[in-house]
């Protein structure tokens, strides 16, 4: 059976007969062919049964009238959603539920100092409940939905609350619940949040704890996707109710997602990741409210932007320890004491930076913080001090990068920060401020490091507007495009310029950022986008405005891609004003570099609807049926340095890498019958300082053109350098191959393209107008002959894609009769 993908509803996902609807609709079109369920408590209703069970001992009976008009929201979904019947019925075992609720409630005022298992069976009633409900709903939707407890799923151990999973037992339990259930073509809707001890008593996961269900449950289950579905859509690059201009952030590793959620991204309980990234499962966070907004993906590769830095997560209320050693101990048995202390309290620490002599460290729970700190005490001086707020910063970005503290601590130098950690994972720099800055501080490095709304964004938008109804003229858009400079990172106002062109023309135009300020275009003409054609909006540097000698026209991007880009839309004009509107068209940032923008559209919740997608790149007009792939490294090595006079007294970092790429340059690389040879450049050499100095640092960046699996460079590659140099491996597009169509002449490329990213929106091919060696030139031109014939060339080859799934269609509906 083909895996299944779990989809998780929070509670404000849940949190009224609407939303119960709008869940249903989204597990038809966004759960696949074997969806699981996981769903949250309807919201209030945990934070009202904890507060019941509070309440009991002072007032029993308040306590649970207190419940009441929960109950009731229950109730009215069921009568506005399930069938008279089954409404009834449902309502029927409510009561039940509600009986054995009061009972606990009971119980636990009359066990003063209840403890926690009974809370736990209180918070249960949550999700026991939306889950039973939500099953409900989805059967009377006409779904084959089937209530699973997760008690009988989830193992934990026998904490109160907050109790740790046990992976080995959850797995083989899930597997023995959930399987038969979908075997049977059923879809289980479980409750999140809640577990059992192997005793069967119930435990639950911590507040929020309903993602980690999720993704438990979809590693358990070998899930391909886990779906969160929340409120917000995606991870933002910061707390949305903290920071207003705060935006969706398109793609976050594994690692950037849980240090976010570790640090107080609320979107994500904060061991959400662990599971998913175990098992290598994509995490999607979507918002229910907003289904077709991309959101965010998480996965196990990242994407570096340029600026680094991807989101900013705070969290309040934290208090910090300081702790002077009273240098009995040496440095090593001072902290092994120290932490002994913590873990004998069951308090975890958060945040550490030390000192040859003291340690400061982060708490958030203070349950136990008097009697760590008497016996803190015995260690050294202890300081506390509570009211303090973790800020922190992610990026992946930001391993090794330079100048990032610099440009954080420049932002805020007006305000103390109290401790500061790079943390281990190096995808996070974390520091402590006091509460009552805290708002004002993300806010300051919001803007520091995430707003680009403007920058770069002087650009003077042509006049020139179409009618609708008017074709383009393919040589004025050209130029009007060219004349709009869009460097890769700059390209919002290229994107702005051309949203209004096609919106101008009446087409359906998103915007929709792959980095924050950096948005893709996507543009339909309202009907579904069988075809798209797509290429990028970035370009070389350096910005050259345009020429048209008559013959051709010159400019950044004539050919590499704002020619391309002109001749798509006059091609998609041709075809929509012959009736054929199933055409859609997807510009994406950042090709020139390292492709975020393709990747980001890769994710795209429309293009599932696509069955080809044509790429404009520089072809000659011929129809590419194949491009190579690309391997980009990083060679480095060291030296110890010294007098360059008494080279014999040390060794220099250049000589250590001269002969690597000496020996690299005469290696027989892979050559394959259909893409040719493999190919290297060595790209650039650096390090040194002075000629009368051996050097201690030297680097090389290579970039290989690839035509087989990358295994069979990187072994060879392996094999000569031999230990002699680090190797850091860049990035890795493996070669394509590439629809072949009649009627088009041939040819394969070199070079790498986004149609390796691509790969959700169907069947890539690659065409256009152009030729790639004026691409990136200071000469870059175009024979307006050819970006003609490139226009002729998009319509036909659009044409006959389109033809192509009409027969189909043709054929399956004649199959259909017979
Ligand atoms: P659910 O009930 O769906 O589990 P939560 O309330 O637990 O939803 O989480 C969603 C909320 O997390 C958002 O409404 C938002 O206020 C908050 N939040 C905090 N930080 C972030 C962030 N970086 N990105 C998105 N949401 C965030
Ligand atoms: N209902 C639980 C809570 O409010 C769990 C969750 O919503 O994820 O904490
Ligand atoms: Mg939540």
């Amino acid at each position: 059976m083909a895996s299944p993908t779990v989809l998780k509803f929070g509670g404000t996902s849940v949190k009224d007969a609407a939303a119960f609807e709008r869940v249903g609709a989204i597990v038809r079109s966004h759960g696949g062919a074997h969806p699981v369920v996981v769903v949250s408590a309807m919201s209030g209703m945990t934070d009202a049964l904890l507060g019941a069970g509070a309440a009991a001992a002072g007032d029993p009976t308040a306590a649970r009238a207190g419940l009441e008009p929960l109950l009731e929201r229950h109730r009215e979904v069921a009568r506005r959603l399930l069938s008279p019947g089954a409404a009834v019925g449902w309502c029927r075992e409510l009561e039940g539920e509600a009986r054995t609720l009061t009972a606990l409630v009971e119980r636990i005022a009359r066990d003063a100092g209840a403890d926690g298992a009974l809370q736990d069976e209180l918070a249960a009633y949550g999700e026991r409940l939306a889950a039973s409900l939500l099953s409900a709903v989805l059967e009377a939707r006409g779904f084959r939905a089937r209530y699973v407890d997760s008690r009988r799923c989830i193992v934990t151990t026998d904490e109160h609350p907050g109790a740790v999973p046990l992976l080995p037992e959850t797995r083989t339990r899930t597997e023995g619940e959930i399987g038969p259930v979908l075997s049977r073509g059923e879809m289980p809707v479980l409750g999140g949040y809640i577990a059992a001890a192997a005793d069967g008593v119930t435990t639950t996961l911590g507040r929020g704890g309903s993602d980690y269900s999720a993704t438990l449950i979809g590693a358990a289950l070998g899930a391909a996707e886990i779906q969160i579905w929340t409120d917000v859509s995606g991870v933002l690059t910061a707390d949305p109710r903290t920071v207003r201009g705060a935006r969706t952030i398109p793609r976050l590793s594994y690692a950037e997602a849980a240090e976010l959620a570790f640090f107080g991204a609320k979107v994500l309980h904060p061991r959400t990741i662990q599971p998913a990234r175990d098992g290598r499962i994509p995490v999607r966070i979507c918002n229910s409210h907003a289904p077709d907004d991309p959101g965010t993906l998480v996965t196990a590769e990242a994407d570096i932007w340029p600026e680094t830095v991807k989101a900013i997560a705070h969290k309040q209320g934290i208090t910090i320890i300081q702790v002077a050693s009273a240098r009995k101990l040496g440095a090593h048995g001072f902290l092994r004491a120290l932490f002994d202390v913590f873990d004998r309290h069951g308090t975890a620490v958060d945040v550490v930076a030390t000192s040859e002599v003291s340690v400061s460290l982060s708490v958030e729970e203070t349950a136990a913080l008097p009697q760590i700190v008497a016996d803190l005490r015995r260690l050294g001086d202890v300081q506390v001090e509570p009211h303090r707020s973790v800020v922190c910063i992610v990026g992946e970005g930001l391993r090794g990068t330079p100048g990032i503290a610099a440009r954080v601590f420049e932002a805020i130098r007006d305000i103390n920060v109290v401790l500061v950690s790079q943390g281990a994972s190096q995808v996070n720099l974390t520091f402590m401020v006091e509460d009552a800055e805290v708002g004002e501080v993300v806010n300051r490095l919001h803007a520091a490091l995430l707003q680009r709304d403007g920058a770069g964004a002087t650009v003077a938008t042509p006049a020139a507007r179409p009618r609708a109804g008017a074709p383009p003229d393919v040589f004025t858009l050209a130029r009007q495009l060219i004349d709009i400079p869009s460097i890769s990172g700059e390209e919002a106002g290229l994107a702005r310029f051309l949203a209004d062109y096609l919106a101008a023309l009446g087409y359906r135009v998103a915007l929709a950022d792959a980095a924050p300020g950096r948005p893709n275009l996507f543009a339909t003409t309202g009907a579904e986008p069988r075809v798209v054609l797509c290429t990028h909006l970035d370009t070389v540097p350096p910005f050259i405005g345009s020429h048209d000698d008559g013959e051709s026209i010159s400019g950044r991007g004539a050919c590499d891609s704002k020619g391309i880009l002109a001749a798509q839309i006059a091609a998609a004009e041709r075809l929509r004003a012959d009736g054929l509107a199933e055409v859609g068209l997807l510009y994406v940032v950042d090709e020139e570099m390292g492709s975020l923008g393709a990747r980001a559209a890769n994710a795209h919740p429309r293009a599932r609807e696509c069955r080809y997608v044509v790429v404009g790149e520089p072809t000659d007009n011929k129809l590419a049926v194949g491009c190579k792939g690309s391997l980009r490294l990083a060679l480095r090595t060291s030296g110890t340095g010294g007098h360059s006079a008494y080279p014999e007294r040390g060794t220099s970092a250049i000589d250590a890498l001269l002969p690597v790429l000496t020996d690299l340059r005469g290696v027989s690389w892979p050559v394959d019958s259909f893409f040719g040879d493999t190919t290297v450049n060595i790209g650039v050499v650096a390090g040194g300082t002075r000629s009368n100095v051996l050097a201690t640092d030297a680097r090389a960046d290579l970039h290989f053109r690839l035509v087989t699996d990358v295994e069979a460079v990187r072994q060879p590659l392996e094999e000569t350098v031999a230990g002699r140099a680090e190797i850091e491996y860049l990035s890795v597009t493996p070669p394509v191959r590439l629809m072949a169509l009649p009627g088009f002449e041939q040819c394969v490329v070199g070079f790498t393209t986004d149609t390796a990213h691509l790969g959700h929106w169907g069947t890539p091919l690659l065409l256009g107008p152009g030729s790639i060696l004026e691409a990136h030139t200071a000469h870059e031109r175009i024979a307006k002959a050819e970006l003609s014939r490139g226009v002729d060339l998009y319509v036909r080859l659009v044409r006959s894609l389109l033809a192509g799934l009409g027969a189909d269609r043709q054929g399956a509906l004649a199959g259909a009769r017979e």
